[in-house]
């Protein structure tokens, strides 16, 4: 088994990736959305030009680049909020060292879209680096201020997983095959997020939840208060899986920054503002994803009604449509569900 079969939905990544690590140039930039994957296969990449059998995946150099515990591969995590000057240079000096075991060495830097300031020194170390360095670089997108860096490298994109995809891979990896659908829908093409549902209990739940409203609906406004604050507290439970997910991430880089007698202080500081924003936009797509199973129940409802109804079907999905889009503005969560849940309580 290889280095790469554990790298799912990249094919041309992989191929690109797996023909570079027999005779690799001294630079690579992985381009693509949080979630696509880039880490690990970075990860295998690594593997693959340590190992002297180009990735088998079970040697101790494979295991240990793997594991992110190899001599030859160093891996840069920033601490702070940039990626600063500073540790351009270090990476740099990382570089510019021999390999301590095998014939080269690998230097890993991630969240290299954050380097706008460091550009020019860390094109400066990628640029002229010893014959025996490779470095693979890690973006989300392109800044404009790395457009040189990323022309000394070779770019491997990585896109959004496809849907149908997602489906194969869930469902290979032993979930149930309907979930398995329902998550690949509100996953958003990331890998992450799509495990971070499959472990979380609730998910089932709160989609039956959603899919329950038109039946529940009695035109009374006790009950569209009750099932708005039901609603909410189901977005509230969706979140607890990646808060987490967010704890153990803090702690790792407590532990980091402290061996690296970095401040913690700073790095607490910003990582709290990404959790923040994290949850913010988690939150959204949860809201986002219910109303989307909602406009499906009533769209589904449309197969079997008579025409006279339809119209009114095709009212209620536009009124969910309309709050769908009302997110993006942060409003009021109460009031915004309150709002439609009369409306459709109006039409339907
Ligand atoms: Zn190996």
């Amino acid at each position: 088994m290889g280095v790469f079969d554990q790298i799912v939905g990249q094919h041309r990544a992989v191929d690109i990736l797996q023909a570079s690590a027999r005779s690799p140039v001294h630079a690579y930039m992985l381009l693509g959305p949080p979630g696509s994957g880039k880490r690990d296969a970075a990860r295998a990449f690594a593997a693959a030009l340590l190992c002297s059998q180009g990735g088998c995946g079970t040697c101790d150099d494979c295991r240990a680049a793997l594991a992110e515990n190899h001599v030859d591969l160093s891996v840069h995590r920033r601490t702070g909020q940039f990626i600063s000057v500073e540790d351009a240079r270090a990476i740099g000096r990382i570089g510019a060292r021999r390999p301590v075991k095998g014939l080269r060495q690998v230097v890993v830097v991630e969240d290299v879209h954050l380097a706008a300031a460091a550009a020019p020194a860390l094109l400066k170390s990628v640029e002229e680096p010893p014959a025996r360095t490779v470095y693979v670089l890690l973006a989300d997108w392109l800044p404009s201020q790395l457009a040189p860096l990323a022309s000394r490298c070779v770019i491997v994109e990585f896109t959004p997983i496809p849907e149908d995809e997602m489906i194969d891979i869930l469902v290979s990896r032993g979930v149930d095959g309907s979930l398995a659908r329902d998550i690949a829908k509100v996953a958003g093409g990331r890998l992450d997020r799509a495990e971070l549902l499959v472990d979380d209990p609730s998910f089932s739940l709160r989609y039956q939840l959603w899919r329950s409203i038109p039946d529940r609906l009695d035109g009374s406004g006790a009950t569209i208060v009750g099932l708005a604050r039901e609603l909410l507290d189901a977005c509230d439970q969706a979140i607890a899986v990646l808060k987490a997910h967010q704890a153990e991430e803090m702690t790792k880089a407590l532990e980091r920054a402290e061996q690296m007698g970095a401040s913690i202080s700073a790095a607490t500081k910003e990582i709290e503002d990404r959790h923040h924003r994290e949850q913010r936009k988690w939150r959204n797509d949860e809201l986002r994803f219910g109303l989307g199973v909602l406009a499906e129940t009533y769209a589904n409802s449309l197969r079997t009604m008579a025409h006279a109804r339809s119209g009114r079907v095709l009212q209620v999905i536009e009124a969910i449509d309309q709050a769908s889009r009302a997110l993006v503005r942060n409003p009021n969560e109460s009031l915004l569900l309150e709002a439609l849940l009369a409306q459709l309580t109006l039409i339907s």
